[in-house]
């Protein structure tokens, strides 16, 4: 990174560590997962590790207040386990939790805005790829009940609800069903992901909802091209509902060539021009990525997006709303207290 001046360097630790910060996407519990059962989990939430990229130490480093853990199951629709696979996820992120005083499970605004003040870290409970539903929508309800706040409706495959960008030929729309829960997540009060989502599912979901939703995890294609980052087009209707889109780390995402700090940096700049700093966020991806851009190598390295952010000379207030703020606003709309 290019040096910032010893003045810059304070405003943004100052606004770093003032900031709630906000990460909305990891597959960290992938990690803390054993698979088999019974043997040994390759991390530990409470256990600084040097591989990988999250655990409790490097969130509290890293400043990193509010942390969405995602329950992946890597399950196709009709393959037997996706719901014991994530019940064991839940499993495992209650268990440490419970085992580690500096992180707290949260299922509303309030509660983010409470960890925060008691100097702990927020973890949200997120299912992405809805496979673990088995298309009913009382498993959902179950779900919510366990915790789970947020949710998309496919990794890259077709699900009962939608497809994913690796079933997109159709050029299909939600299904019946898909609407349906649509309408149950407005209800019990869960946030719709369209990371991964097909673009007609997309502009589908455009014309249903009524409210925000966000993209946890996805950058934008205008300025890398890949299916997983959003148009332009895409990026100005999710800011019309209120949503954020939270930039992603993955080097392919981020830049074909050399994906850095700076080039991340570049992504947010691309949303803010387009559609002002209301809908942007952070959703690093870590624990789901085999590499990382330069300066953002795991969570501790969170505050170079600040000072990046600094250098470029976005105010205080602008940095606060990209680092946690936006996503704090669509919490309150959507989180039940
Ligand atoms: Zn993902």
């Amino acid at each position: 990174m290019t040096k910032l001046t010893k003045k810059q360097e304070e405003r943004a630790a100052r606004i770093h560590r003032e900031a709630l910060v906000v990460d909305t996407h990891c597959d960290t519990l992938m990690k803390l997962t054993p698979q088999p059962r019974g043997s040994p989990p390759a991390r530990r939430l409470g256990e600084r590790s040097d591989t990988g990229h999250i655990d409790l130490p490097r969130l509290q480093e890293g400043g990193v207040d509010c942390q969405t853990f995602a329950v992946y199951t890597g399950k196709r629709v009709g393959q037997p386990g996706a719901t014991l696979r994530a019940l064991q996820m839940i499993d495992v992120f209650f268990c440490e939790c419970d085992a580690n005083d500096g992180i707290v499970p949260v299922y509303s605004h309030d509660e983010i805005l409470k960890a925060e003040k008691a100097g702990k870290v927020a973890a949200l409970l997120a299912i992405e790829g809805a496979e673990p539903l088995q298309g009913d929508l009382g498993v959902l309800r179950v779900l919510h009940r366990l915790g789970v706040r947020m949710l998309s409706f496919t990794w890259n495959w077709r699900t009962p609800f939608a497809d994913g960008l690796d079933a997109k030929r159709s050029e299909g729309k939600l299904t019946d069903l898909g609407v349906e829960a649509l309408r149950e997540m407005e209800r019990l009060g869960i946030v719709l992901d369209v990371s991964h989502i097909s673009d007609s599912c997309f502009w589908d979901v455009v014309d249903l909802k009524s409210g925000a939703f966000i993209a946890s995890h996805s950058n934008c294609r205008d300025v890398c091209d890949h299916q997983r980052n959003l148009t332009d087009d895409m990026i100005r209707a999710l800011a019309d509902h209120g949503g954020v889109m939270g930039m992603n780390f993955a080097p392919s995402f981020v830049d074909k060539d050399e994906a850095t700090v700076e080039r991340v940096v570049d992504h947010i700049d691309h949303v803010v021009d387009m559609v002002g700093p209301d809908h942007v966020g952070l959703g690093s991806d870590f624990d789901g990525i085999g590499s990382t851009p330069v300066g953002l190598e795991d969570a501790s390295k969170m505050p170079n997006i600040t000072r990046e952010l600094v250098k470029r000379e976005y105010s205080d207030d602008d940095v606060v709303k990209i680092l946690g703020g936006n996503y704090l606003r669509v919490f309150k709309e959507i989180l039940q207290d």
